[in-house]
């Protein structure tokens, strides 16, 4: 019998806000306490119901990763033959990882890379310290890129038509090609291409444009920076790219700008937002973001205001706030204000134009607005405008050049290509999916079958391959020699990681062919292309090695300028603005996980938690609560959405925070072609988005009969309203920096055991509340680190999800159709006085001599009493084998097994698991620093989540050091121990979100 005093939670304040993970917990929270009651969703610890899974859930739960082949029953390792190598590579070191610096594209900038390689084999991706678009952070899909690199249903041959075909034959192709259209100059020929940032790409273009003058190239990509720069041409006279210093500025304005997750550069902006927002002490300042958009994104959930309004109304609204800053406030917008004058506050809230105009005003030079890519061109126009207006241009807005000053609107030259195709006899594709994405008015597959030649280069079979003759793999980023210019002009060197596992061909090479370069192979070509660039002829050896081992060329970033603009141009733009619409609007939305579609044959983002929706293995059409009451649908009854006769039926998702009538269809699912794991998952949407309106729609919506599942897990792990993602206000961290303590206060009872002494390291994490966005990252770089597998949307559906870190995202508040975001990531706690350790029988999950709360898994007998005991509900435990066969009793593809970190163990079925702080890394850093003969020091060590993260809002460290990162982070006021009532003493901790409204708002 414990002696301990009962617990009892600290109550939450009178005025604290109501926090909940999703509209049913919060309309009927009884009802939703007596479902969290179990501890675990229904039927999750029910191994034999793994019988009732189908074969299609058999192929989604074939995990992402891979071992050996394993035998069930009474043999629980793997047995495998291994042989050493006969002669071993050069440099290799057996066991011991490799790093190379390289970069891949990003939304239109090159992002730069570090690549962990074992044997050869890349397996972990992180961000290159030193390149300005990274700063040592990913994105989650950077992160999980390393798994496309392994996807078994790459295509591993070219093809004409069904029929499998060599290179040679691929080589004997294209040179008819040339000859061919040698005869015609070119006239007959056509390729499209994805808009392109590689110095070499740009070079051979012009050098294939001089070989056949007449032939024409095209560009696409669903998800493009038109827009934005049409918007820079108006305002500037030429297409220059924004950068926004998120760090310096005090007020922070985005208009429908997803810029902390699906923008362009949402690395290094988010990294800049969560600077410009950090507090140490009472005296700091921090910025305040309002966000005016047309769907619930991850910026909108970082707001300190957010104004939902359908995407008709955003124009409106900015018109309206010109015209308030020009008339109430007589900032100078020249011809500008003339063009204002017609701008109407009818149907907008007030206070939104009144007070924002006000804070911008105060914040002269010290402000940033900014445009989103869905937004028209005019809107980026007056943005720009209204920047320069406020003298924000040179001060937190420069501007550099983009890389290719010649590519045009993405819409009209989709549409050039398909007119194009009439008459053409040749028609080249270098990657990209158009058959699948491109405006569905276009009917570009009937359009290709109509060409005599037509190639598509791509990394899988997908649907554009299957409406052209011939098909040739592509290389993957990863296997490709290629360069890159960052949004600042610096140029990246992309360099293989691994020779093509199925020989594809890059983009770079292929024009190189038909450009007649003798040494068409990439690396010649880049290494041509630096050459003349870096004008270096003696001593380019050195250079090149230098350029390959920094990743980028050293001071290669344009020095940044400030715009002049043309107030005139940007109000004649502003005339052609389009009306508001009045019933339905859909918007189609960048996915967070898919992006355009192109990784839907992903396991790992296929289920991963949407940021907002926390749904896996699907996307759906996101509605008001307002407005799906008025349609009276419920969360997964299925929904007709139509435009002009088209229609598409998917599943309706109530998203609070959702404008009421704008339907967000995330784009990129529905593949028909996208592989093993991808094949009809979610529900296709680009056959509603057409060249006339590529980013929102009017459309009709109606209530079909029939629902459909969806697996979710917003209503996980839920720790039933005890206080866990504190937040306060700017105000109430001034008057008492100290209330995240106040709220979760350590007990004063005496431990259960004789306390540990840690004499040597002590590690611990902070994760800060307030920098994180709720983005994943972190989530998908714990599951490449570690070897965590997927186990598909029927076992996500129980529960029975593996990763080791989630984001527990809640609303908070009363409204449901306003509510404010809180994002808290969750790991194992590593407790001091651990409840999962005192419960094992068998002492499988212990404390370390450093404070781990180690897993011994060889040990683990499977009762899961410690998970049942885990007050944070952060144990994983492995109902069946994901890691060797489905339950079709199918092997994993050897493509996937060679993506596996040898440093961590591969679990078994029957194993409870979870986050060790990357012991891995841990014992790594010890040794190297054995070897060079010196003690471990502040940042040797990083564990995968804080190395990935974007916003650097987890720190790990030795807390024995009182000058590591970490013990300071634990010295900050704002610290608090999760649920620290009950006496764990967790050893991860967190630094409590501090919002920054405006009372004014409030008044
Ligand atoms: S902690 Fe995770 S979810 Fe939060 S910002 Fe960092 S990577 Fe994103």
């Amino acid at each position: 019998m414990s002696k301990r005093e009962k617990y009892s939670f600290a109550a939450a304040p009178a005025t604290a806000k109501k926090f909940w993970k999703s509209l049913e917990a919060k309309e009927n929270p009884a009802a939703f306490a007596k479902a969290a009651e179990p501890e675990f969703p229904m039927g999750v610890g029910t191994v034999e119901d793994a019988a009732s899974v189908s074969r299609r859930g058999f192929l989604t739960v074939a995990t992402a990763t891979a071992a050996a082949i394993g035998l069930e029953g009474c043999v629980r390792r793997p047995v495998e033959q291994i042989l050493p190598y006969a002669q071993a590579p050069e440099y290799l070191n057996p066991g011991v990882p490799m790093h190379y610096a390289t970069s891949v594209e990003r939304r239109g900038e090159a992002l730069g890379l570090l690549v962990t390689t074992h044997e050869g084999r890349p397996t972990k991706i992180e961000g290159n310290p030193e390149h300005p678009a990274s700063l040592g952070s990913t994105d989650l899909l950077a992160q999980a890129m390393v798994l496309d690199l392994y996807d078994p249903d790459r295509s591993n041959a070219p093809k004409q038509g069904e029929a499998k075909k060599t290179f040679a034959d691929v080589d004997a192709l294209m040179a008819s090609i040339v000859r061919t259209h040698s005869a015609d100059a070119g006239a007959g020929l056509r390729i499209l291409a994805t808009p392109s940032i590689s110095p070499s790409f740009l070079r051979l273009r012009a050098a294939v444009q001089q070989r056949f003058p007449q032939a024409k190239f095209y560009t696409w990509t669903p998800v493009n920076e038109s827009n934005a720069r049409e918007g820079a041409r108006l305002a500037f006279g030429e297409p220059v790219v924004a950068h926004h210093d998120y760090q310096g500025a005090k007020i922070i304005l985005s208009i429908d700008s997803d810029f902390l997750q699906t923008e362009s550069g949402s690395i290094r902006s988010a990294r800049r937002f969560a600077d410009g927002r950090r507090l140490s002490q009472a005296t700091d300042s921090m910025s305040r973001l309002y966000v005016v958009e047309s769907t619930h994104s991850t910026t909108g959930a970082n707001a300190d205001h957010r104004l939902a309004l359908a995407p008709s109304k955003i124009t409106a609204y900015l018109r309206a706030l010109a015209k308030e800053l020009a008339t109430a406030h007589r900032i100078e917008l020249g011809p500008l204000g003339a063009a204002l004058q017609g701008a109407s506050n009818a149907g907008l809230p007030t206070k939104w134009i009144s007070n924002v105009a006000k804070e911008l005003v105060g914040a002269r030079g010290r402000s940033v607005i900014v445009a989103g890519s869905r937004q028209p061109a005019a809107v980026h126009a007056l943005v720009h405008a209204l920047n320069a207006a406020l003298g924000n241009h040179g001060a937190t807005i420069v501007f550099s050049s983009v890389a290719d000053t010649t590519e045009t609107d993405q819409t009209a030259s989709i549409t050039a290509f398909a007119a194009g195709l009439e008459g053409a006899k040749t028609a080249i594709i270098l990657g990209g999916n158009p058959v699948f994405d491109a405006p569905a008015d276009l009917d570009l597959a009937t359009k290709l079958a109509r060409v005599e030649t037509s190639l598509h280069f791509s990394g899988t079979h997908d649907e554009t391959c299957h409406a052209t003759k011939w098909h040739v793999p592509r290389a993957h980023e990863l296997e490709s020699w290629g360069d890159l210019r960052a949004l600042d002009g610096t140029v990246t060197i992309q360099q293989p990681l691994i020779a093509p596992l199925f020989g594809g061909r890059t983009d770079l090479e292929v024009l190189a062919q038909l450009a007649g370069e003798r040494n068409w192979r990439g690396y010649y070509v880049v290494r041509q292309t630096l050459r003349g660039a870096a004008g270096v002829q003696n001593g380019f050896e050195s250079e090149w090695r230098r350029v390959l081992h920094r990743g980028f060329v050293a001071g290669s970033a344009e020095p940044p300028r400030p715009g002049v603009i043309d107030m005139s141009r940007v109000a004649t733009a502003l005339g052609r603005s389009e009306p508001a619409v009045d019933g339905f609007e859909a918007v189609f939305l960048a996915c967070a996980k898919m992006l355009d579609g192109r990784h839907a044959n992903n396991a790992w983002l296929l289920e991963l938690p949407d940021p907002l929706t926390r749904i896996t293995w699907d996307n759906v059409a996101l509605l008001s609560p307002k407005t799906a009451s008025e349609l009276g649908v419920r969360n997964g009854d299925m929904i007709r959405v139509t435009r002009d006769g088209t229609s598409i039926e998917l599943p309706a998702w109530k998203l609070p925070g959702q404008p009421d009538k704008a339907v967000g269809l995330l784009m990129g699912w529905g593949r028909k072609h996208a592989g093993r794991y991808g094949n009809d998952v979610g529900f296709d949407v680009y056959p509603l988005r057409r060249s006339d309106a590529l980013h929102s729609a009017a459309v009709q919506v109606a209530k079909l009969a029939g629902s459909y599942p969806i697996s979710q897990t917003q209503d996980h792990d839920s720790m039933e309203g005890r206080p866990i993602a504190i937040d306060g206000t700017l105000e109430e961290f001034k008057a008492d920096p100290t209330f995240a303590i106040h709220r979760s206060p350590t007990p004063r009872t005496l431990p259960l055991w004789r306390e540990v002494e840690y004499r040597g390291h002590k590690w611990g994490l902070v994760i800060d509340l307030g920098a994180c966005t709720g983005c994943n990252t972190c989530v998908i770089a714990c599951q490449s680190e570690n070897n965590i597998p997927t186990v598909g949307k029927a076992m996500v559906a129980k529960g029975r999800e593996m990763h080791w870190i989630r984001i527990d995202r809640y609303f908070v508040g009363e409204d449901a159709n306003e509510p404010e975001v809180a994002f808290q990531p969750l790991a194992c706690q590593q407790c001091e006085e651990a409840p999962c350790e005192n419960v094992c029988p068998v002492e499988a999950t212990a404390h370390s001599p450093e404070g781990l709360n180690d897993m011994a898994y060889n040990r683990c007998i499977g009762t899961r009493y410690c998970a049942n005991n885990c007050p944070y509900k952060a144990r994983r435990f492995n109902y069946f084998n994901w890691h060797t066969k489905n339950e079709a009793d199918e092997e994993v593809p050897p493509t996937r097994q060679m993506q596996f970190n040898p440093n961590v163990t591969v679990r078994m079925r029957g194993v409870m698991e979870k986050c060790t702080y990357c012991v891995q890394r841990i014992e790594t850093a010890r040794t190297a620093t054995k070897i060079a003969g010196r003690p471990m020091r502040d940042g040797d060590i990083n564990v995968a989540c804080a190395q990935a993260c974007p916003s650097n809002a987890i720190t790990f460290g030795d807390l024995n050091d009182a000058a590591s990162r970490v013990s300071r982070q634990n010295q900050v006021s704002r610290h608090y121990k999760l649920l620290a009532d009950i006496g764990a003493q967790p050893r991860t901790t967190f630094l409590a979100k501090v919002r920054n409204p405006n009372p004014e708002m409030s008044a």
